[in-house]
Order: structure tokens, then C-alpha cells, then sequence
């Protein structure tokens, strides 16, 4: 699906804190930092701190790091005020709008949702 490797993903380097990002919360396996193009006034993105390409082999890999994503996810929804009206959206491959091949969740929340496309 991709050669990008640990060495120079994006978001291998925020977990490692070698380039910003806006931390909004953080867990023993999961990260939660401000997307730096937000989609909707709140659009956070949840990343495992364990590289693995999509969340699907996120989920073949470690159960317990698949769940950790989506509690934390749901932890910043609290957090934000959002916990009754917000999107988890996760996109894999590139064809389906996937460019960070670091698996990730987005959190999207704050704008009026319509039964159209959101990213
Ligand atoms: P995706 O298209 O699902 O792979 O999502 C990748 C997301 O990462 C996009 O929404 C980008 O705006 C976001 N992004 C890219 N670079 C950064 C960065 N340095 N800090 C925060 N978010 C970023
Ligand atoms: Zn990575």
C-alpha cells in the first residue's frame, strides 16, 4: 500500500515529539493532538503510539491498541463537550482520502452534520 516506514512518518514523529503538534490528551498507547487543516471546529486526530500502515492492521496486530484509539477518541468527545454529537471517521487507502500512512482516527465534531460527505 505504501514504503513509507517508521523513519519518516509524519506522525511517528509527533508521537516522538521530534515536530509539534497541538496535544489535546494522551493515553499509555494513543496520542490525541488539533488536526493542522480542521475540517469542523473540532477535529482531532487519535494515533496509536505503535506504527502500524492502516487501522485494520492495527487491529490484526493488537486488539488491545485498536481499543485504546477509540477510548481515548471518546475520552477528548468528553473533553470537548462533544460526547453526544461528534464522528470518528477512518480512512484507508489512498483512493479513499488517506494520505498519513500511520493509523489514525479522526474525531470531527461542531458543525451542523448533513447526510453528506464530511472530509
Ligand atoms: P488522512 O487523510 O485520513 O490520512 O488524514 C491525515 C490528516 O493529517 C489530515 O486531515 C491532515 O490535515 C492532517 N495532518 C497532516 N499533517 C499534520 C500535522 N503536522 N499536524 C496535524 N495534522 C496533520
Ligand atoms: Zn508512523
Amino acid at each position: 500500500m505504501t514504503s513509507q516506514t517508521p523513519s519518516d512518518c509524519l506522525f511517528c514523529k509527533i508521537v516522538a515529539g521530534e515536530i509539534p503538534s497541538d496535544r489535546v490528551a494522551e493515553s499509555e498507547r494513543s496520542i490525541a493532538f488539533r488536526d493542522i487543516s480542521p475540517a469542523a471546529p473540532i477535529h482531532v486526530l487519535v494515533v496509536p503510539r505503535r506504527h502500524e500502515p492502516t487501522v485494520g492492521a492495527l487491529a490484526a496486530v493488537s486488539a488491545e491498541d485498536l481499543a485504546d484509539v477509540f477510548r481515548l477518541a471518546s475520552r477528548v468527545a468528553e473533553q470537548e463537550g462533544v460526547a453526544d454529537a461528534h464522528r470518528m471517521i477512518v480512512n484507508t487507502g489512498s483512493d479513499a482520502g488517506q494520505t498519513i500512512f500511520h493509523a489514525h482516527v479522526h474525531l470531527i465534531a461542531g458543525a451542523a452534520f448533513s447526510e453528506g460527505r464530511m472530509l
